[in-house]
């Protein structure tokens, strides 16, 4: 791995921050914070530590909170005998544990399947398909099931909402487990969840005065649960910082705002959010550019979007097409009227997985270098209104 260092940035650097200045430095920094799921611990601490370099590099950040309700799984799981199997709560299960022998109902729980089978006071084993889980719940639940577990209809875990709360655990699990589940054997069935408000915070960075930038850079800083978002998405955090550093000291730098958005995984709430809450500024901009999941390279680094930032790129010898299919928090932004342009180097196999642990400094710098180049060009842009 390259190691890169920059003098001129050491002697900026604050006491008691850290020296190390790298992208490869700030990458093995953020990811010892682990995963970085908004309203977690990591999550905050990877902010904090960014937001630190943003003011060793001379500007000044903001914090913008919003909340939210989610459902999370704290970790679920059915035992038989001793063993402890694992599988995921159907968002809106309810919690609780509860022991009670198998009944292995027919077909695909539909009312007719239950009445079958007596799953009074039982726990309800039924296969996923056809139906949707909440019909399979609801008639467990008339039928005096006290417990659900629904078997996947392909290979692995899958997961799944009931799209309304019900009182009983609904846990869903692979077929290698649902094959563990005999009938009339007992089991006991945990679901941990918990519903709550997350507190989310966008991370803002821009030099002092500036309140009408002509460009938006952004990422989202948070990850999937049990991610540890190397590349979905610390890499393109890193080349939110990476732009910064490079715009310090050029005029993009009082021209631009460079932001860290929470919640993308939830939803593109934090873009959402930032959205909503400055419709003036946002009314303002030139263009948006937002890097996600640049540091592995699935295929060469991709840039698409809306044709005035794309004809900028070309202007910049980089190139980039015209496309509006990806769902990232560009979105929110282009559904506001603002070109967007989407920096990508496709899904890896460590997507939203534990093993997203890498990523490589030098893709994420050259996707920075890249976003430089074009918003220079959109600076010369006439404004759009
Ligand atoms: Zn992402």
């Amino acid at each position: 791995m390259k190691l890169l260092l920059w003098p001129a940035l050491l002697a900026l650097t604050l006491p008691g921050l850290s020296l190390g200045v790298s992208t490869q430095d700030h990458a093995q920094a953020v990811l010892k914070f682990g995963p970085r799921v908004a309203g977690s611990a990591g999550n905050e601490q990877a902010r904090s530590y960014l937001e630190a370099q943003f003011r060793a590099l001379g500007y000044q950040t903001r914090r913008e909170t919003f909340a939210y309700p989610r459902f999370d799984d704290l970790g679920s799981d059915v035992r038989v005998g001793e063993q402890l199997l694992t599988g995921n709560a159907l968002q809106n299960s309810g919690g609780g544990e509860v022991t009670a022998p198998v009944v292995r109902v027919p077909g695909v729980g539909t009312p007719a399947d239950f009445a079958r089978v007596d799953v009074r006071g039982r726990v309800a084993v039924v296969e996923r398909g056809q139906i949707p889980f909440i019909e399979k719940t609801r008639a467990a639940l008339a039928a005096g099931a006290v417990g659900v577990v629904i078997v996947n209809n392909s290979a692995g875990d899958f997961r799944g909402t009931l799209g309304e709360r019900v009182d009983v655990p609904v846990l869903g699990v692979s077929p290698t487990v649902g094959a563990a589940l005999k009938d009339g054997q007992p089991v006991t069935l945990r679901v941990r969840v918990r519903e709550g408000n997350v507190q989310a915070v966008n991370l803002i960075a821009f030099k002092a005065g500036v309140d009408k930038p002509d460009v938006l850079f952004g990422a989202h800083l948070d990850s999937a649960p049990g991610a540890p978002g190397a590349n979905d998405n610390l890499s393109g955090s890193l080349a939110v910082l990476d732009l910064a550093r490079r715009a310090a000291n050029t005029p993009l730098s009082a021209r631009s705002y460079f932001l860290l958005f929470d919640g993308e995984e939830d939803g593109l709430l934090g873009s959402r959010a930032f959205v909503k809450d400055n419709p003036d500024m946002v009314k303002g901009l030139k263009g948006m550019m937002n890097l996600d999941m640049v540091g592995v390279n699935v295929s060469s680094l991709s840039i698409r979007g809306e044709a005035p930032l794309v004809e900028a790129a070309q202007r910049a010898g980089v190139s980039a097409s015209v496309d509006t299919a990806s769902s990232s928090d560009q979105v929110p932004f282009r559904q506001a009227g603002v070109p967007t342009l989407f920096f990508n180097r496709g899904l890896d196999a460590n997507y939203h997985q534990p093993g997203d642990t890498l990523l490589d400094p030098a893709l994420v710098e050259q996707a920075a270098e890249a976003a430089f180049k074009i918003a220079n060009e959109v600076l010369k842009m006439a404004p759009l209104k």
